[in-house]
């Protein structure tokens, strides 16, 4: 199929990367959202990104217009019909997901792919929202999506290989790198490497074994991580993370198991979710 525009739905986050990325490739860009203000605040940050783009002098002002140009938004779910390929980019609750994924199902054209960015929930169950499983697909992009050249292609277990090589294809056509998971796990690759090591780094902090500075400290000079883990679930959200761990914890089987530590908990119920609300495991505020 002759992939021209792209169905992203959800501007949050994670939805106005994918649409500036998928408009700075030279694709037309249907974005929508519930209410006209999340639909705004996504267009609103894809300008402020490429407005400082202009200003360092990487790209000119007539490229800019041209990007922005090709992304419309709306909070009219109709129209996805005119989409090729849609990217679902809402809130990580599956409920809603497979709410979405059966409208979806309904508004495009039959051989349109259906595409998730859910960072650990089943693809294979999103899928049964819909009378096309082979055309639903995990594209994971990762945070903040216009810097990060990485997207997990993920496999339900009735995703045909055109849906996936159509997907790696447009991953590359993204200016993106990606890799192929070929079963529908949670997690994944890389949030299945990364909640053990989060959980770790809280476990040996929570035991007093060390400070999270000198965790953090000893994940970057002797891992050559570029963060450490406090610092890094602080960047995501300790909500998110939270959110995750969670679902690692209900769905992977006994023997991989890990408790969503307390101190955790205790962080997001008290609303300290890290660098957006300007504490969670370090003080932003001042
Ligand atoms: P977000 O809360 O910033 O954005 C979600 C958006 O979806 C909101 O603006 C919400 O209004 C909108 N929405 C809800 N229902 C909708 C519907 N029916 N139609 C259209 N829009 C709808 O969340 P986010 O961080 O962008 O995460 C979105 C998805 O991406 C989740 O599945 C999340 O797990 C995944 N993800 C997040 C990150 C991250 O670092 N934040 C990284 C990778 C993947």
């Amino acid at each position: 199929m002759d992939i021209k525009t792209i169905g992203v739905l959800g501007a949050g986050v994670m939805g106005n990367g994918i649409a500036q990325v998928a408009s700075m490739a030279g694709y037309n860009v249907i974005l929508r959202d519930i209410e006209d203000r999340f639909v705004e605040g996504g267009i609103k940050n894809i300008d402020k990104f490429l407005a400082k783009t202009v200003e360092k002098g990487k790209m000119s002002a007539d490229d800019k217009a041209a990007i922005m140009g090709r992304i419309k938004g709306t909070t009219d779910m109709g129209a996805m019909k005119d989409a090729d390929f849609v990217v679902e980019v809402v809130v990580e609750i599956m409920d809603i997901k497979k709410k979405v994924f059966a409208e979806l199902d309904e508004i495009t054209k039959p051989d349109v792919i259906l595409s998730s960015n859910t960072s650990s929930m089943s693809l294979t169950e999103m899928a049964t929202a819909t009378k096309r499983p082979d055309k639903v697909v995990g594209m994971h992009f990762f945070n903040p999506v216009p810097l990060m050249k990485l997207v997990e292609v993920i496999r339900g277990v009735q995703t045909s290989d055109a849906t996936v090589a159509a997907t790696i294809d447009l991953t590359r056509k993204f200016g993106k790198e990606p890799v192929e998971v070929k079963v529908d796990i949670p997690g994944f690759l890389v949030n299945r490497l990364m909640v053990p090591h989060f959980i770790e780094a809280i476990k040996l902090y929570e035991q007093g074994i060390a400070s999270k500075e000198d965790i953090d400290k000893a994940a970057k000079l002797g891992l050559n991580y570029p963060m450490g883990p406090f610092e890094l679930m602080d960047l995501t959200g300790l909500d998110i993370n939270l959110h995750v761990q969670q679902y690692f914890y209900d769905n992977l089987p006994k023997e991989l198991k890990w408790d969503p530590p307390l101190t955790l908990k205790n962080l997001v119920k008290s609303s300290n979710l890290g660098r957006k609300s300007g504490k969670g495991w370090y003080d932003y505020s001042k």
